[in-house]
C-alpha cells in the first residue's frame, strides 16, 4: 500500500502531491507534522511539514500551501 501526501495552496487552491511512502511512514509522518511528534529514525526520508511553498500561476506568484493529509493508494 502506498500513501501520497497532498498539499493545497492557499493562494490558487491547487492540490498537489508531496512525499510518497508506505502506510506506517505516512501515519507517523502525519502525526509528526500535526502533533510535532518525533519521526522514527528507521523510516527513510523526511516527514512532511504542515506548510509548503507553491509556485502559482506559472511562476507569477509564490504562495503558501497547507498539508491536508494523505491519499491511500491501494
Ligand atoms: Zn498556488
Amino acid at each position: 500500500m502506498t500513501c501520497t501526501f497532498i498539499f493545497k495552496c492557499r493562494k490558487c487552491n491547487e492540490e498537489y502531491e508531496g512525499p510518497i511512502g508506505g502506510e506506517d511512514p505516512a501515519r507517523y509522518g502525519l502525526m509528526s507534522a500535526v502533533f510535532n511528534l518525533p519521526y522514527p529514525d528507521d523510516f527513510i526520508g523526511l516527514p512532511p511539514k504542515m506548510h509548503d511553498i507553491h509556485s502559482c500561476e506559472n511562476g507569477k506568484f509564490v504562495g503558501v500551501s497547507d498539508l491536508i493529509g494523505y491519499r491511500i493508494d491501494k
